[in-house]
């Protein structure tokens, strides 16, 4: 029983309070900031309380301080340094949207759940395009690689990402949206629902679902498939809030079909430190070693 609850109760009450603040007018980035730092801790603790697999633990695993090294770079670097760059391509862009009319096709006086629902569709096709260029390139593989060679599962790989491949995110997922002229709070909107479902996805909380329910919500079970080391099942499920993408694209494996075998990477060729994880993408002789076919 508490595993069907917890997804609804957790993703269902974050979203609520978001559009609860917002419609109420609060600062979007102060609101949009206390709810990023309410949510971590309401799921770790749901972690504590309701594990979905015992043998992982965020206090257990020896990469959880790497973790939050590669979170903190990806919130006080990447994604400033990834949202200024993405600013000066709107500033290069604002002359086509006039150009091409673009920036009066926004809705802006739909209601917001309306806005945010499309803001969303738009999001989620971008955001399974350049997750899809990250395993499909080599050279992008290996910024990517950083956030799949670990077997475990928890809260803190969220934000297990290489500063790199987050700027190169930051950048591209927001330019349909800008383009349009989507406003901000609409845009903040959009960064929670991924902040908390990127969250969900990734955690160790015991999240059970109907069948069905796996073509439509973000699943854990879902994720989990794709960050098997069967490269069919790696190379599937990109999009981590809809499976819709997947399925309209074919790269869609449903959870209860394909048996969910061991995480991380065949032969991982990603090194245990935490500079050297950095180093990594950068590294011709290291990437050279294991799974060095990627597409
Ligand atoms: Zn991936
Ligand atoms: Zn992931």
């Amino acid at each position: 029983m508490g595993g069907f609850v917890a997804f609804p109760l957790i993703m269902g009450g974050f979203v609520a309070l978001a559009f609860w603040g917002l419609e109420r007018g609060y600062d979007p980035a102060a609101w949009g900031a206390g709810l990023t730092v309410l949510n971590f801790f309401v799921i770790l603790g749901a972690e504590q309380l309701l594990p979905r697999n015992p043998d992982m633990n965020v206090f257990r695993d020896r990469q959880s301080l790497n973790d939050i090294g590669h979170g903190l770079l990806l919130a006080t670097l990447a994604r400033p340094v990834g949202g200024a760059l993405s600013v000066a391509t709107l500033g290069l862009l604002a002359g086509f949207r006039q150009q091409w009319g673009l920036g009066t096709l926004w809705p802006a006086s739909a209601s917001l759940p309306v806005q945010f629902a499309l803001a969303l569709v738009l999001w989620t096709f971008s955001d399974y395009w350049i997750h899809r260029s990250l395993h499909s390139f080599d050279r992008l593989w290996w910024f990517h690689a950083v956030h799949h060679d670990t077997p475990q599962m928890h809260i803190l790989k969220s934000g297990r990402l290489h500063f790199g491949e987050e700027i190169f995110n930051a950048v591209l997922k927001p330019v349909p949206l800008l383009l349009l002229g989507a406003p901000p709070e609409v845009m903040v909107g959009v960064g929670l629902w991924i902040v908390f479902d990127g969250n969900l996805v990734h955690s160790n909380i015991d999240q059970r679902f109907p069948s069905w329910a796996h073509y439509f919500v973000p699943t854990v079970q879902l994720h989990n498939l794709h960050h098997a080391q069967d490269r069919r099942h790696q190379d599937s499920n990109y999009s981590g809030s809809t499976a819709v993408w997947d399925v309209v694209f074919g790269t869609f494996s449903h959870p209860d079909r394909n048996p969910l075998g061991p995480l991380g990477i065949e032969n991982n060729p990603v090194p245990p430190g935490f500079v050297a994880q950095l180093a990594f993408p950068f590294r011709r002789e290291r990437r050279a070693q294991g799974t060095a076919e990627t597409t």
